[in-house]
């Protein structure tokens, strides 16, 4: 079995930078893309912050800038999902449905995956009315009453996007102050198809064969009421896609991969980088960041084997 320099599990900006970088570095590095490549940018609208776009661009475009740059310098990027890691002997080894693979390095760029509500009717109803992500089902929403579930930046982002389709889009916040940044915060208030329910929790989803409406509680009076609603957008947060990992890799309570300043994980040789280890900035720049800082890490730790193998060695 061909023993590959570098694994990169994941196909986020950190995942597709860290190929770009080792691609560069002539280590011929294999990305797994999980589910679908680009991770949770690729679900995402429009992209006004990451530096170089002064009029932002869609996350598909940004995923495919990232995938073109890195592929130029010999990235190989597998369309699969990794079903199994062994990290206890070296070279370490990972599955596939249909393949098994060896690798000297491992990059886990899994990131993070929306959080549920966990309400009935939510799995059932998703993908008939329930979804996470706007940009690939609010078009099917035209002239339909929508709500979104959330206050950060997600929630108000995707909230503005929607009113493109919707009759109206309302926002249901367990809290009265938002914790979205003043930008999207203004821009949302601003939007006349917009309106707040604040203090308020979605309690049930309901409909007949498709969501067709809510049940919501208010969490300080306990008074329950139904809001008519064909789309229910939910942005409440995130989860680290760690699970292949429980037991192989140190990680926190909420399941994020422990790692150094250097991105080590606690096994010498897999690095960790963007939101798998990063519960707290989150953006594509510091996944894409770190996705660099693991590939130059990589580059180090193969050129240190390659010293204890071959002593002395130019
Ligand atoms: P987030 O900032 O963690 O916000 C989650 C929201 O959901 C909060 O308002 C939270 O309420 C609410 N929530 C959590 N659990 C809930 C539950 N069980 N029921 C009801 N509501 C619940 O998540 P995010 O908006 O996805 O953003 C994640 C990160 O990405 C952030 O760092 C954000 O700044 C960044 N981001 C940036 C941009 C941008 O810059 N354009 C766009 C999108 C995301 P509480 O406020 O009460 O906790």
């Amino acid at each position: 079995m061909t023993v590959e320099n570098v694994i990169i599990i994941g196909s986020g900006p950190a995942g597709l930078t860290a190929a770009l970088y080792t691609a560069r570095a002539d280590l011929k590095p294999l990305v797994f893309t999980g589910n679908e490549i680009g991770g949770q940018v690729s679900i995402t609208n429009e992209v006004e912050n990451y530096p170089g776009f002064p009029d932002g661009l869609t996350g598909p475009e940004l995923v495919d800038k990232f995938q073109k740059q890195a592929e130029r310098f010999g990235a190989r990027v597998e369309y699969a999902e990794v079903t199994e890691v062994d990290f206890d002997a070296h070279p370490f080894r990972i599955r596939s449905y249909d393949n098994e693979y060896q690798a000297k390095a491992i990059i886990i760029a899994t990131g993070a995956s929306p959080s549920k509500l966990g309400v009935p009717g939510e799995t059932g109803f998703t993908g008939r009315g329930v979804s996470y992500c706007a940009t690939c089902d609010g078009f099917f929403f035209q002239g339909r009453e929508i709500v979104v579930v959330g206050g950060g930046d997600s929630a108000l982002e995707e909230a503005v996007f929607l009113t493109k389709f919707a009759s109206r889009v309302r926002v249901i916040h367990r809290r009265d102050q938002l914790r979205a940044g003043s930008t999207l915060q203004e821009r949302a208030k601003r939007n006349q198809k917009i309106e707040f329910i604040w203090n308020t929790v979605v309690t049930e989803i309901n409909g007949n064969g498709a969501v067709e409406s809510v049940q919501v509680k208010d969490v300080n009076t306990g008074e329950v009421s139904t809001l008519e609603a064909e789309g229910v957008f939910i942005y409440i947060g995130h989860y680290p896609n760690s699970q292949l990992f429980k037991g192989k890799l140190k990680m926190d309570e909420e399941g994020y991969l422990i790692a150094d300043r250097r991105t080590c994980t606690s096994v010498p040789g897999v690095f960790a980088a963007g939101e798998i280890a990063d519960p707290i900035f989150r953006q594509v720049i510091t996944s894409a960041g770190e996705g660099c800082k693991a590939a130059i890490q990589v580059e180090r730790y193969l050129a240190e084997l390659e010293d204890r193998a071959y002593p002395g060695h130019q």
